[in-house]
């Protein structure tokens, strides 16, 4: 059987500019060494990508990744940052479609689904993230919901890159909320996803992390199901002491 590899990511929302995000690395580091299997992955604001690459640079272990781009490679998009200049400032990794992108700014399945297409074309991983609501959840229409965000991704990308896609479930009812899913209930939406993506011609296996309230408290006992290959975690993910500790538990 292979060897489980888990990827902690944090997803620092817009927290810790440049000197808060340094300050927070350095102590991070000073707290952790690398650990054979586990990957963490850091998503400061985009302010802050190029201090937290230089900072974290002699430690393989860490991946730094940018929150959003748009999928065009330049032009009048103000407000926006295409890939290559992510990657320039030390990305090597992009989010797509987190829920707060998808609620508060509009973000649409085929926005998405066109951001994951131009990361993967410059070899940024693409994290790309589906989740219900809470009045989905409750009508019954989960499933279709994480069905229909997947959908344009599915369409966009070959077979063959999806073996540099990894995914996240985060149901948007657990996001900041302190309500997490139960493993079981995060592990059956993992399978639907796994089985979607057969259905599709993709046969190795896609990481697929969740999302959604992970804490030192719950994460155990999340990672303990095998459908799910890491966390991605937001409030619990900001301070030095509090992250070491929760990638330091498995
Ligand atoms: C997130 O921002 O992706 C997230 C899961 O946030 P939190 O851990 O705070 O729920």
């Amino acid at each position: 059987m292979p060897e489980r590899s888990l990827i902690y990511a944090a997803n620092w929302k817009m927290n810790h500019g440049p000197g808060e995000a340094r300050a927070v690395a350095e102590r991070f580091l000073s707290l952790t060494s690398p650990v054979k299997g586990r990957s963490l992955w850091f998503f400061p604001p985009a302010v802050s990508i190029n201090v937290l690459a230089q900072a974290t640079r002699n430690r393989p272990d860490i991946r730094i990744g940018v929150q959003n781009v748009h999928w065009e490679s330049k032009g009048a998009f103000t407000g926006e940052i295409s890939v290559r200049m992510a990657m320039e400032a030390g990305a090597h990794s992009a989010l797509a479609g987190h829920s707060e992108r998808r609620q508060l700014f509009g973000e649409t399945d085929d926005q998405v689904a066109k951001k994951a297409k131009a990361a993967l074309n410059l070899g940024v991983t693409p994290l790309v993230c589906v989740g219900e609501t809470l009045a989905e959840r409750e009508g019954g229409r989960t499933e279709s919901v994480i069905m229909r965000q997947l959908g344009p991704v599915l369409e966009a990308l070959e077979p063959p890159e999806w073996s540099r896609v990894v995914l996240a479930y985060e149901p948007v009812w657990a996001i900041g909320t302190g309500k997490n899913a139960t493993p079981d209930d995060a592990a059956q939406i993992h399978e639907l996803i796994r089985i979607e993506l057969g259905r599709h011609g993709i046969t190795g296996r896609v990481p697929i992390l969740y999302g959604g309230s992970v804490n030192a408290g719950n994460v155990l006992s999340l990672l303990a199901s095998p459908q799910l290959d890491g966390v991605l975690v937001g409030g619990a993910s900001l301070d030095a002491e509090g992250w070491a500790e929760l990638v330091g538990l498995s």
